[in-house]
């Protein structure tokens, strides 16, 4: 197949999304699979998106009073079972290293599925006093969940991500601190990945395994399905109980700490792609993009042209701005092709005929709109255009996803949202069996209580409603 033709080989999004998706992660050198069955490799180009996610994030997490630390991969088997829900939430995904140096352990080592308990048993070590809380640690890392059923960033056996871990005096704070994360997340995801989240509490079956509450964020993927995008739990003092973290208070007496943990991971990644992307490929907010701009020089051999760009290149690298001059041989029409798959958010075309008249023609990817601009000033002018890009980006996506939230006070009417690709908000009166019924006929799940919206009744029973939830379809 020429190169010409390679847009053909993304699968049509409106068609056979799934299919879009990976011919997308592959086909833009994001991830290749791994040799081990469900691993992925992150290629260059998806590692600086998620450079880029760390950075911002990073520095929302120190602005907020968290230091970074590393804890180790391996977990002693018999931590997991200090806490009930957390050892039957997640045995069925550990994986166990039971042999090294040749020989079988004494005692099986988990890799971490999540550090919970590891931060539990050091924490217990470290905290003594009321001078010592509240402890804010946060690490990047990998985690290990064994998975059937495998897809790049969505759901792979190992995979990367943050995980921050609090310990404190009283419950308040402990409530308060999960929140106020789950709150960085939302901001984050608003303004960095321009992806509109609806965050809220999960309920009990969705919630993390030794949690007393679980909020989530949720983000609407381009064909209505639901993607968590992170989560914030509020632990109270189950593992304090499991790993005996105490402390003297001021009034001499010992106590329990209260927790949390919270995390986001390169699912975010998947996210991106699916509330964002279309026919052609990525489309990539500013904030995230490893590549702002690109510029295409058109007629490059023209004398002046590569010397123009050149000169267009360090303005706005002066600026600021992450760019690429694309002076390969390719032909330009090849070059808009292959930058518009990878989902860059602007492309600066700079022939003669423009050096001449003093303009350089401007395409935006979100938008696929082209414009003129002066090359004077053309750096101030272009990172303006990179926020209005964010904000437009942002603004679409939020547009697109309200326009899908219907509501529904049947089980039938829930499963023609869902079927329509839509969020569907409905009553439930709280008990499981109406949850449960709602997945066995429609496949769709709680994902979260709709803060601020009373249902009158149960969609399923009829009862009194206690919750308005959202029901999707997940991933
Ligand atoms: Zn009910």
């Amino acid at each position: 197949m020429g190169k010409e033709n390679f847009v053909e080989q993304i699968a049509d999004i409106e068609k056979d999304f799934p299919r879009w998706y990976t011919d997308v992660v592959i086909k833009t050198g994001l991830v290749d699979y791994g040799p081990v069955k469900g691993t992925m490799v992150i290629r260059p180009y998806g590692y600086a998106i998620w450079e880029n996610i760390q950075r911002e994030l990073d520095s929302r997490f120190k602005a907020t009073g968290h230091k970074n630390a590393y804890f180790p991969l391996l977990i002693p088997m018999s931590f997991f079972t200090k806490e009930a829900e957390h050892v039957e939430g997640f045995a069925p995904e550990v994986a166990v290293v039971t042999h090294a140096g040749g020989e079988e352990l004494a005692e099986p080592l988990a890799i971490r599925p999540t550090s919970e308990t590891i931060f539990g048993s050091m924490y217990s070590k470290w905290i003594q006093s009321y001078r010592d809380l509240p402890v804010l640690i946060n690490q990047w890392a990998n985690v290990m969940r064994w998975e059937k059923t495998t897809r790049p960033f969505l759901r792979t056996s190992e995979f990367l991500w943050q995980e921050g871990h609090t310990a404190h005096a009283d419950e308040a704070e402990a409530v308060e601190e999960t929140m106020k994360m789950l709150g960085v997340y939302k901001e984050f995801a608003e303004n960095c990945l321009a992806i509109p989240v609806i965050t809220g509490r999960k309920t009990e079956k969705e919630k993390f395994a030794g949690a007393v509450a679980t909020y989530g964020m949720e983000a609407m993927m381009k064909d209505g399905k639901s993607l968590q995008a992170g989560t914030s739990h509020y632990l109270g003092q189950n593992f304090a109980k499991a790993f005996d973290i105490k402390f003297l208070d001021k009034d001499g007496v010992q106590k329990l700490v209260y927790t949390s943990s919270w995390g986001v991971s390169t699912r975010l990644i998947g996210a991106l792609i699916m509330a964002h992307g279309d026919n052609r490929g990525l489309v990539l907010p500013p904030v995230v993009a490893p590549e702002q701009v690109v510029i295409v020089p058109i007629a490059s051999k023209k004398p002046g042209v590569l010397e123009k760009c050149e000169e267009v290149k360090t303005a706005l690298e002066r600026a600021g701005v992450r760019v690429i001059l694309d002076n390969t041989d390719n032909s330009p029409g090849w070059k808009f092709n292959e930058w518009e798959m990878k989902g860059v958010p602007l492309r600066i075309e700079l022939g003669p005929r423009d050096i001449e008249a003093g303009k350089a023609l401007v395409f935006r990817r979100d938008t696929l709109e082209k414009a003129e601009y002066s090359l004077d000033g053309l750096a101030s002018t272009i990172k303006e255009l990179l926020g209005t890009v964010q904000k437009d980006m942002l603004e679409s996506a939020r547009v697109r996803r309200d326009n899908r939230i219907v509501y529904a006070d049947s089980v039938k009417g829930i499963l023609d949202g869902v079927e329509n690709g839509n969020f569907v908000k409905a009553g439930w009166c709280g008990c499981r069996d109406c949850e449960d019924k709602v997945k066995a006929e429609t496949s769709a799940t709680a994902r979260v209580y709709a803060e601020g919206e009373h249902s009158e009744t149960c969609a399923v029973c009829g009862k009194k409603a206690e919750h308005t939830v959202i029901f999707a379809r997940a991933y």
